[in-house]
């Protein structure tokens, strides 16, 4: 009998935990052919997210559990999770039942069928976003897909299935600030992407917010690519050759009619415009060296406070 892992990370979890489980549950039911396991992981909860773990793994065997000393991210929760995983297969899925469990069957077919990993992304018409959200999201999978070499759908979210040898490649992956989107990519292995509609949150509230988000898109970016990089020496060349163009016309036009012209509007507009420019590459240059400053520092991904199960070995 093949096993498989459910990991789970919690943030604010305990009203949608127990129902989450007792709908995953009647799911599992119907796939005899696999033995399930769950791995918990309570990312620094502030209400009683733990409590319910740990009632839960009393009541199920099958129900492991993690938590954080603080609240360390989602990714370092999919992380955690993942190391502690010893599965041949490993389902990484939201807590709030908007990744359906109703689609393991599917997913596990998906494996069965010979691919590594089975990932889905939500049916684009589905999610009641807002105007902004919406557009701001299609922008990061264009901008992310035409920037780095990892591409993935739009509306991929962070529920899959994967084979033990893509999870041992994923944690071989050890950068302190993980972008799992990019990461699952990144490892390759042979990925069936398949749609689902995307389902509303009804216990519990979202913890991400405008911003949340727009920091998640920046990250995305420039963990896996440095077009912005290029973008600015790019961006220096042109303005240095329209420069020599502007001067030598002052200058010949200077020399053949003998006039200088005051100028002093442009003046200030081109240097203003010179200014933003040099603004906005040191703002590019500086994302890119707080990102190795806090690589260099080599901190744990997350530390745990209290556990159930024990790390796999790998
Ligand atoms: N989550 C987490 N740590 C955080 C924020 C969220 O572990 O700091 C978990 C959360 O409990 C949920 C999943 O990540 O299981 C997705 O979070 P959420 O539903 O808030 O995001 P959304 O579905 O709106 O993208
Ligand atoms: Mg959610």
């Amino acid at each position: 009998m093949k096993t498989v892992d459910i990991i789970v990370p919690c943030y604010n979890e305990e009203e949608v935990l127990p129902e989450f489980i007792r709908v995953t549950n009647e799911v599992i039911a119907t796939l005899p052919e696999y033995s399930f396991r769950y791995i918990l992981v309570n990312d620094g909860s502030k209400d009683k997210t733990l409590l319910t773990m740990i009632k839960l793994a009393k009541e199920f065997d099958n129900v492991k559990y993690i938590s954080f000393s603080r609240n360390f991210g989602k990714e370092a929760a999919m992380y955690a999770g993942l190391e502690h995983a010893s599965a041949d297969l490993v389902i990484v899925m939201d807590a709030d039942l908007q990744h359906p469990p109703a689609m393991f069957p599917q997913m596990l077919k998906g494996i069965e069928e010979g691919h590594d990993c089975c990932a889905l992304y939500r049916e684009e018409k589905e999610r009641k976003d807002g105007f902004l959200r919406r557009g701001f999201s299609k922008l990061f999978f264009k901008m992310q897909n035409s920037m780095s070499s990892v591409k993935m759908p739009y509306g991929a979210v962070d529920f899959r299935v994967m084979t033990k040898q893509m999870v041992d490649a994923i944690l071989s992956m050890s950068e302190v600030q993980r972008f799992s989107k990019g990461i699952f990519c990144w490892v390759g292995f042979d990925t069936k992407w398949i749609p689902y509609e995307n389902v509303e949150r009804t216990i519990g509230t979202s913890s991400w917010n405008f911003w949340g988000l727009f920091r998640y898109a920046i990250d995305g970016i420039t963990s896996f690519s440095v077009s912005p990089l290029k973008f600015i020496f790019v961006l220096g060349v042109i303005m240095f050759i329209i420069s020599g163009i502007g001067m030598l016309y002052i200058a010949i036009k200077a020399i053949v009619t003998g006039e200088i012209g005051s100028g002093y509007a442009t003046t200030v507009c081109v240097e203003l415009l010179i200014g933003g420019i040099i603004e906005l590459s040191i703002g590019i240059i500086g994302e890119y060296l707080g990102r190795v400053f806090i690589e260099t520092k080599r901190r744990p991904i997350y530390i745990a406070k209290v556990k159930n199960i024990e790390k796999a070995e790998k």
